[in-house]
């Protein structure tokens, strides 16, 4: 049976699948391979995990979760889903800092992308990691923490450098989180007091779809401690507290959502907008998302609102979402906070193609970047080197060369995209 991406909108090319169940087979698969990628849970919308030759994927492996409560971290086995992790974390009284908005995606295949939820204080999910194990090309294993230079510019790999067979995350002390909705945020109220609307709780998301007078849906979700109450807040600049709970694509039943209203609970329940034993999102979509930086989100922002009549057509819903600084090479929030800029499109792929580059010469003056494993044109401006949006990746592209040198895990998508200047 052939192997598509979750979106079903690409076909991996791969002329075979691997799937070790340790991480002994894993050094003898990519020992053993002339070209060869690791493959997380096929979220990725575009083929940045394919390649024509060996694929490499690390389902069978136990996700052998090894907690430190004195380091404050936790190990675990790449292709563990974030879902499984907090499920073995939170009973232990553990916890991460934020998830992505669905649960159901491995830690190694989000952490090379540089996926992140919404926090004005909360970084990107690649910043939890404090170590990683990585089989490089001879099969040999390779360990990296914050000691090690490279761990900056290794965590964000996109899978360029190596297949990560453990990663070490910091934890924190457990919390619960309460979730509650808003609809219709007049766009004068996001534009003028977009500083007060994303602050106003610790993870923040705005649903719009560029056009009318009103953002749709914004959900905040706020910590609490543990078994704590929580007032649900009524005000927020004029927009409507919902009375019950909502899907963020509209005429979409909300039982695939994280629990809303306000009722506190564990935090892994909450943070994510997506039940794990549900199909996130709507399941029969695409995905593109931009970073802009801080500064610059009212005007981008505004700029999209005047592509809205030609984007409108092909959403299903986009999302306004706050990302905090870090300093991993590749990431998309490197050097400075980043406004995320997300489209949920129709699974259109040629019509969502054609509309990209207008929507990335409009995001162009803001220093965009696109999310690595969403749909995106090109990085940066057309004919530019991504090193004008990524400082340090002439030092990524050094890396490769020293940890990769006989071209192992090299693939068309960062040849293209990233190593090619
Ligand atoms: C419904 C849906 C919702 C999403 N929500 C969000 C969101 O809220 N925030 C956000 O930022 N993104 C989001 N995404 C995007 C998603 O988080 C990223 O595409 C992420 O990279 C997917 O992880 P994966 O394990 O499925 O990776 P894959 O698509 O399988 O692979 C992605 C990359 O990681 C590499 N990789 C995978 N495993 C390893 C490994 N063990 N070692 C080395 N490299 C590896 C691959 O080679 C490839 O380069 C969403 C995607 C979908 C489909």
């Amino acid at each position: 049976m052939s192997l598509t991406t979750w979106a079903g909108n690409r076909t991996y090319a791969a002329a075979r699948v691997h799937e070790p169940r340790t991480v002994e087979q894993v050094q003898e698969v990519v020992a053993a391979a002339r070209h060869v990628r690791a493959l997380g849970t096929r979220h990725c919308f575009n083929d940045l995990a394919d390649t024509p030759h060996d694929l490499v994927r690390l389902d069978g492996l136990e996700p052998d979760v090894v907690l430190d409560e004195r380091a404050r971290t936790v190990t675990v086995t790449g292709g563990t889903r974030y879902g499984t992790l907090a499920r073995a974390l939170h009973p232990r009284g553990w916890a991460l800092h934020n998830l992505a908005s669905l649960p159901h995606i491995s830690v190694a295949g989000a952490v090379a992308t540089a996926t992140h939820g919404s926090g004005d204080r909360s970084r990107n999910l690649a910043s939890a990691v404090a170590g990683l194990d990585l089989v490089t090309a001879d099969g040999s294993l390779l360990h990296l923490t914050r000691a090690d230079a490279d761990l900056a510019g290794a965590v964000v790999g996109l899978g360029a450098l190596g297949v990560v067979v453990r990663v070490t995350l910091d934890v924190e002390p457990t919390y619960d989180v309460a979730q509650e909705v808003h609809t219709d945020l007049p766009w004068d109220a996001v534009l003028e007091h977009l500083d007060e609307v994303t602050g106003s709780a610790d993870s923040v998301s705005l649903f719009t779809d560029w056009t009318g007078p009103a953002v749709r849906q914004v959900w905040r979700k706020t910590r609490v401690p543990v078994g704590g109450t929580y007032e649900p807040r009524t005000d927020l600049l004029g927009a409507v507290p919902a009375t019950g709970p909502l899907h963020p694509l509209p005429g979409i039943d909300p039982v695939s959502c994280t629990p809303q209203l306000g009722v506190p609970g564990p935090w892994h329940e909450r943070l994510p907008h997506f039940r794990l034993e549900f199909t996130p999102s709507n399941g029969d979509e695409l995905q593109s998302e931009y970073l802009v930086p801080r500064a610059h989100a009212v005007d981008a922002i505004e700029a999209l609102r005047a592509l809205g009549p030609a984007v409108a057509p092909l959403l299903q819903v986009a999302e306004i979402r706050t990302v905090a600084a870090d300093d991993l090479w590749l990431s998309s929030a490197y050097g400075g906070d980043r406004v995320g800029l997300h489209f949920t499109w129709l699974p259109r792929q040629p019509e969502v193609e054609a509309l990209l580059p207008r929507i990335e010469s409009a995001l162009a003056p803001f220093g965009a970047r696109p999310h690595w494993g969403k749909l995106f044109a090109a990085v940066g401006a057309p004919g530019s080197d991504p090193a004008d949006l990524y400082p340090r990746l002439p030092d990524f592209r050094s890396l490769v060369t020293r940890l990769d040198p006989t071209a192992t895990f090299a693939n068309p998508f960062v040849t293209r995209h990233v190593l090619a200047s």
